[in-house]
């Protein structure tokens, strides 16, 4: 195997499981489409999205305009804000329950829709159907959020077409904003073959019926595309914010909880503070596995963003992440007991996956470390908000059906 070159300037190097390239000077591809941020007319690209929209704006008051898939996290206000008091768009907020929700993340989704005044349809697929998939991924593909990435990406998308909304409008493209897979100016849209290539490991809802026999056509049917066809006579489209404003996911969370009182929380192992915290797996878990299976942990792309926004110099982003990427995973029991495994099992999976990415070395036992004054250091010039914690002081378990706060 040829041994992966490193970019210069970030974190990443060509292990990078989206896809990254490294030009001759040893910038890779995701530093120079970030540098875009600096020099493209931002207003220009805000008058095309006006532009866009206004093609949808329904003239009757009861109809949407547009959709916006949200959850308790992650850009989700911010999307919300630009849609709904910058462009003036009524949208139908959508959100897949994946059932490892935490408190916050359900305070932040009760606290979005009464803020922003939306309706919000939310899915919540038969748990014993979602367990099922989930053990089959896990075992056969290491993952274990396999039905909340194919849930979430498609349930707008069934949407578009039940509800004959054809706009559909999601935050920043992942490939474009970790590894510069297209430039802004491309204006990418979303499509069936990224999800499926990218989100999905290559694995749509078919093939996974078609591949494993624990599943059937009924557990299945809930995480399916519609046909190019029902596509088409929806006209179903969807954009991404990101291609029209600078993207700055920090800044963007910090103007939301002034402006929304967006709750945010620390984690274990990351610095980051408002992503994913609606989630107990996301930067736990699922995040120990996504070390074991490319070698480097979500904590990686925060760092590597934070370069790029130069908020951090590369040494003090490696000092970060060699103090966060090995810490203790915490409440992986609420996992086992809810898909009805036990740690011997699922040590056995973690093993299984390191031995297959050759990562024997990695020692998959929880390490315990001390901060030391550079992380510190790093941590007081980035300042990253904590107003809340996830748990805010409830008992520590997945709130498999949020039933919002008054
Ligand atoms: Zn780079």
């Amino acid at each position: 195997m040829e041994t992966p070159s490193q970019c210069s300037r970030c974190l990443y190097d060509t292990s990078h499981p989206l896809g990254l390239e490294i030009n001759e000077k040893g910038i890779c591809s995701g530093c120079l489409i970030h540098e875009e941020k600096d020099y493209l007319d931002w207003d220009q690209r805000w008058n095309e999205l006006l532009d866009l929209v206004n093609d949808y704006k329904c003239k009757q008051k009861v109809k949407y305009d547009c959709i916006v898939p949200v959850s308790g996290a992650n850009d989700s206000y911010f999307i919300l804000h630009i849609v709904k008091n910058k462009l003036n768009l009524n949208p139908l907020v959508v959100t897949y329950n994946k059932y490892f929700n935490t408190p916050i993340g359900i305070k932040n989704l009760a606290n979005l829709r009464m803020k922003f005044d939306v309706d919000v349809l939310i899915q919540n697929i038969n748990p014993t159907i979602v367990k099922k998939i989930t053990k089959t991924t896990l075992f056969e593909l290491g993952s274990m959020y396999w039905p909340c990435i194919a849930g979430q990406t498609v349930f707008p998308v069934q949407t578009s077409i039940r509800y004959n909304i054809p706009l559909i409008i999601w935050g920043a493209h992942q490939g474009l904003e970790q590894v510069g897979m297209f430039s802004h100016l491309h204006n990418v849209e979303m499509t069936r073959r990224y999800r499926k290539d990218h989100d999905l490991m290559g694995m749509e809802a078919d093939d996974m019926l078609n591949t494993f026999n624990t599943l059937s056509e009924e557990d299945m049917c809930q995480y399916r595309y519609p046909s190019d066809s029902d596509l088409r006579k929806a006209g179903t489209r969807g954009i991404y914010l990101g291609n029209y404003i600078r993207w700055d996911p920090k800044v963007q969370h910090e103007e939301m909880i002034k402006l929304y009182g967006y709750e945010s929380a620390s984690f274990n192992r990351t610095f980051e503070t408002y992503d994913h915290i609606d989630c107990y797996n996301y930067l736990n878990i699922h995040d120990h596995l996504k070390y074991l299976k490319t070698g480097f942990s979500k904590v990686t792309d925060h760092a590597s963003r934070e370069i790029r926004h130069g908020r951090l110099t590369k040494p003090q982003a490696k000092s970060l992440v060699s103090y966060y990427e090995k810490r203790n995973i915490q409440n992986q029991n609420l996992f086992y007991d809810w898909l009805g495994v036990d740690e011997n099992s699922f040590n056995f999976i973690l093993r299984k996956i390191a031995e297959e990415n050759n990562k024997n070395s990695i020692n998959i036992e929880n390490s315990h470390r001390k901060k030391n004054k550079s992380v510190s250091n790093n941590l007081m010039k980035l300042n990253y908000k904590i107003n809340s914690s996830i748990n805010r002081d409830k008992k520590t378990q997945y709130i498999t059906i949020g039933k919002g706060y008054p």
